[in-house]
């Protein structure tokens, strides 16, 4: 069977390269901005064979045409993910939106795509968790604007004309849309992407303390499963949560980090900020902040997300690894990239 995987060099889609070339019988075509920067691809186990890599940008609409033709699944992952732009909808929302609906228009025009499965986000779902709400599928971003949190505007728009498309154009593939939580775990791809960055940052002194941060996570590993249980199960219907339970305070990361030994060299945050005082310095700090942090501050501080797993359990079967495991095995990657220096002499706390 032949795939497309767009954005194939990516911190997710690098992961469900793998497991689909694992697959033995799966040839994959990835398609990525610049053939040179995909050498990790190149060395995955069956790439040689099965592994083959075409040029597409999402702001060249007629580019993936042929990247999809043949394919019977396409895995849309490419988007720009990034917090700090200068024009948000220049570099995020338009190459998010028009985009994906290029991959459509690409798909709907070769008739052996029988289904699309789209990397949405939690982004899509909310962008102010409120511990008074289950989230679930059901739930939509209606918050986010250019100022507000701009990637999680670009995710909801995407995703929405996504699905404007398929009811509109009703194209022959059905479409499967994909929302991780907070996506961490090792890396496959040589950069830092944005969330591993938050173990990163804890480790190198970013923060002046422990923030009233929790995150819902989701280890890379079981969202790039979660990517193929979506093309392989028939059933497999509109959207899906994908993120393990409970959620993860800073505080408990940093205290799986010490735990670990990661208390000696490294500069875990040790001053307690998560309160009702640190919450009010947090939010007056966020506004000196770049634009895009200082927003996401102001609409996470102090606050927990709640949501419900099941439709991914029941429909996809999925099952996740522990938190704990994956907040380690990241710190282990990431130092062994480099992303973070061990350094000599007492407990680095601060
Ligand atoms: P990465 O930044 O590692 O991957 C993003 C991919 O998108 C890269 O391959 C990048 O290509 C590609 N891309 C960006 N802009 C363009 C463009 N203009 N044209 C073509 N390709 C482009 O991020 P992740 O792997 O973390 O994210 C993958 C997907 O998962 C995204 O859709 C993201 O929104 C979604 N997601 C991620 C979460 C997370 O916590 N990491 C959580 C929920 C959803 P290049 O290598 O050339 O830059």
């Amino acid at each position: 069977m032949q795939v497309c995987v767009t954005g194939a060099t990516g911190f997710v889609a690098s992961w469900l390269v793998r497991q689909l070339l694992q697959r033995g019988d799966v040839t994959v075509r990835g398609t990525v901005r610049r053939v040179a920067s995909a050498d990790h691809l190149r060395a995955l186990p069956g790439a040689s064979q099965r592994l083959e890599l075409v040029e597409a940008d999402l702001t060249a609409p007629d580019s993936f045409g042929p990247a999809v033709r043949g394919c019977a699944a396409v895995f849309h992952t490419a988007s720009p993910y990034v917090i700090q732009v200068d024009d948000p909808q220049r570099d995020l929302v338009d190459p998010a939106v028009n985009g994906t609906l290029a991959v459509l228009r690409a798909c709907a025009a070769a008739p052996e795509v029988a289904r699309v499965v789209l990397t949405s986000s939690m982004a899509a779902v909310t962008d102010e968790p409120d511990a008074g709400h289950v989230l679930t599928e059901a739930d939509w971003n209606e918050k986010s604007t250019l100022r507000r949190n701009p990637y999680y505007l670009s995710k909801t728009l995407a995703e929405r004309a996504a699905w404007d498309f398929v009811s509109r154009e009703q194209p022959p593939f059905d479409l499967v849309a994909l929302n991780p939580f907070m996506v961490m775990g090792p890396s496959l791809a040589p950069g830092l992407n944005v969330s591993n960055r938050i173990i990163a940052d804890l480790m190198n002194g970013v923060y002046p303390g422990i923030f009233s941060l929790t995150w819902g996570i989701v280890d890379v590993r079981d969202v790039a499963y979660a990517h193929v249980r979506a093309a392989e199960v028939p059933t497999a219907r509109g959207r899906y949560l994908l993120v393990q339970k409970p959620p993860v305070s800073m505080r408990t990361m940093v205290g799986w980090l010490r735990e670990a030994g990661y208390g000696e060299g490294t500069r875990l945050p040790s001053r307690a900020m998560d309160n009702a005082a640190g919450n009010l310095l947090v939010k007056l700090n966020s506004y000196v902040q770049p634009a895009g942090v200082g927003s996401y501050l102001r609409t996470h501080i102090g606050r927990v997300p709640r949501y419900d797993t099941g439709k991914a359990r029941t429909e996809l079967g999925m099952t996740y690894r522990p938190s704990r495991d994956t907040v380690l095995d990241t710190a282990r990657d990431l130092e062994r990239q480099g992303h973070v220096a061990r350094r000599p002499g007492p407990a680095g706390a601060r």
